[in-house]
């Protein structure tokens, strides 16, 4: 999507600080961390949101799953919270499906 935040830095027009990329997904650090260790797991495909996910986009939802593992068990997280928020009363600021991965921090729940 031309107009889309998270495209443009999958694709590299606007820099971030890489985590992990490979041919599916791309992996960054937030840019205003909320713990520690922050990074964001998205799809190169645009998909909006979590809404979004159907049978004929789910698999690269589930790669972002196995990146998500392996990343936080190369940079040594043995615990942390993997949150999407799904429209604005969410929280979602940004329209590309994100999987946020927050770490090194004692953590609440409910969550705000
Ligand atoms: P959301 O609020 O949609 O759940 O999460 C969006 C996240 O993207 C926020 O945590 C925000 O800090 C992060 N973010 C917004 N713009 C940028 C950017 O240009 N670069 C990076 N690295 N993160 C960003
Ligand atoms: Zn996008």
């Amino acid at each position: 999507m031309s107009d889309c935040l998270f495209c443009k830095i999958a694709a590299g027009d606007i820099p971030s600080k890489k985590v992990y990329e490979d041919e599916q997904v791309y992996a960054f650090y937030d840019i205003d961390p909320q713990a520690p260790t922050h990074f964001l797991v998205i799809p190169k495909v645009h998909i909006t949101s979590c809404g979004e996910i159907t049978a004929v986009n789910s698999a690269v939802v589930a790669h972002c799953f196995e990146v998500i593992s392996r990343v936080a068990r190369e940079l040594g997280m043995e615990s942390f919270r993997v949150v999407s928020n799904c429209g604005a009363q969410a929280g979602q600021t940004v329209g590309h499906l994100h999987f946020h991965v927050l770490s090194g921090r004692d953590m609440t729940w409910p969550p705000g």
